[in-house]
């Protein structure tokens, strides 16, 4: 009932000019026949992908002129017979329209149902249904790059060659289990451990790209650290273009970390501004101390500040490092790159800076994205597809072992499973239900 009953939705937020609100399902025309009056005639009788011009009645009188765009089933975004009804953005307009649509027989949504529906009908699987939260909520261009590849089956078409080596793998296999008495062996056991091998190489791979991918989704983490008074919150607001950090000549002001973002070339940065190190007696500036080496850990780059011309210690830590050394206005020093990972720069006149800019957005490797690879930055998707690796080890450590093919066979269904996970073959109510209570409603 719930997955074939016709469901309503705003499908756009406050503001604007036009709202659109969604309705689908089997009474999707019926419903929407019952509020709307058309000179072109009934939304039932209409040909997919037409619009109607006409009025939505509020009892006898009219609440808006309206466009109601009509998908006929299967070729809509559930699947289903739907209706999208564009009214003027009036909050008093929409809330009406959605209460006259379930008065004349549908139910509100629920959140990502919409999408849940796309779902179940087969319109996408479930890493494409995650990739539509992700374009939606996406805030840069390399963001956006991996939503879209996700959303138009990339990720999809990279698990669905996996699953088809390894149900051949399986099947095999399995055949030689019907024929256990008579000792033969259908799956070339060399075969197979190349053909694993090269399995557990991609997964690997895909499980890799996460790093990147969750830097890009989430922001790159940049810490800015140094002394104190070298510039570093200076630095941040010239990076931001705005005065969010406190800027003082007291040493030890900057005691929170602050964590502000902007976007170079398409990717998105979080800068955390970090309280200067030095050894010092006041519990206080102790605390952002420690907050800070906090942030040098988190961070997938490193800012390391200090004034040209001074000397400064060399940090150690895993991430990449940045030097940076700044007053070059102070000591004349020209300013720009002067190594690979070297700038010199003046945060208070700007001088410097776009090349510290274009040094920060070398360290992200985009190159393989622009070109289309699969990246992945979903935390579900690598949770399944580690678990996946380590199955498909456990698979080549049974061949060595020279276990038997139901064993063997047994480890493959494992890694079928993982992978299954990710695009919703194998799924439970529960993990979809999890998934989809993180959409927005009407989406
Ligand atoms: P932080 O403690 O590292 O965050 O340092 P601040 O950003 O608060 O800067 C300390 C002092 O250095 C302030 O008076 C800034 O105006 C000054 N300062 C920062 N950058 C430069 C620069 O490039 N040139 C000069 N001359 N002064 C700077």
């Amino acid at each position: 009932m719930r997955r074939t009953d016709t469901i309503v939705a705003p499908a756009t937020g406050q503001g604007g000019a036009i709202a659109v609100v969604r309705v689908s399902g089997a009474e999707a025309f019926d419903v929407t026949d019952r509020v709307f009056r058309s000179r072109r005639g009934r939304v039932a009788d209409a040909e997919g992908y037409t619009i109607l011009y006409g009025r939505v009645m509020d009892g006898e009188s009219v609440l808006d002129d309206v466009l109601v765009s009509v998908f006929r089933a299967p070729h809509s975004y559930t699947g289903e017979n739907s209706v999208e009804i564009s009214c003027h953005a009036s909050t008093y307009i929409v809330s009406r329209l959605v209460a006259l649509l379930i008065d004349a027989g549908a139910r509100a949504a629920t959140a990502g149902e919409f999408t849940q529906r796309a779902f179940v009908n087969g319109k996408m699987d479930l890493s494409q249904a995650e990739a539509v939260a992700d374009m939606i909520a996406s805030a840069s261009e390399a963001d956006h790059r991996i939503a879209m590849n996700q959303m138009r089956g990339g990720f999809s078409r990279d698990l669905a060659e996996l699953r088809a080596e390894l149900l051949n793998i399986t099947s095999l296999l399995e055949l030689e289990l019907d024929f256990s008495e008579e000792d033969v062996e259908f799956a070339d056991r060399s075969a197979m451990r190349q053909l694993l091998e090269r399995i557990d190489t991609r997964i690997h791979t895909l499980a890799e790209s996460f790093r990147l991918g969750n830097a890009i989704k989430n922001g790159v983490a940049v810490a800015i650290v140094g002394a104190p008074n070298v510039g570093k919150s200076t630095l941040l607001n010239r990076l931001l273009n705005d005065d969010r950090a406190m800027v003082s000549d007291v040493a030890g002001t900057t005691r929170d970390v602050i964590e502000e973002s902007c976007t170079i070339d398409g990717v998105r940065f979080r800068f955390m501004d970090t309280a200067g190190i030095r050894a010092t007696d006041d519990r206080l500036e102790q605390m952002g101390i420690d907050r800070t080496h906090g942030a040098i850990e988190r961070a997938d780059v490193v800012l390391h500040l200090s004034v040209a011309g001074e000397e400064c210690e060399m940090l150690e830590c895993d991430a990449p490092v940045i030097r940076v050394f700044n007053k070059a206005d102070r000591c004349g020093v020209e300013s720009g790159r002067v190594a690979e990972q070297t700038v010199v720069i003046s945060a208070k006149t700007g001088a410097g800076v776009d090349a510290l800019r274009a040094v920060l957005r070398e360290v992200v490797d985009t190159s393989g994205l622009e070109q289309g690879a699969t990246v992945v930055s979903n935390m579900r998707h690598y949770a399944a597809l580690r678990a996946a690796e380590t199955s498909v080890e456990a698979c080549l450590r049974g061949l060595e072992l020279n276990l038997t093919s139901d064993m063997l066979s047994e480890d493959v269904r494992e890694v079928l499973f993982h992978l299954g996970e990710i695009t919703g073959e194998i799924t439970t109510d529960e993990t979809l239900g999890n998934i989809f209570a993180n959409f927005c409603i009407g989406k």
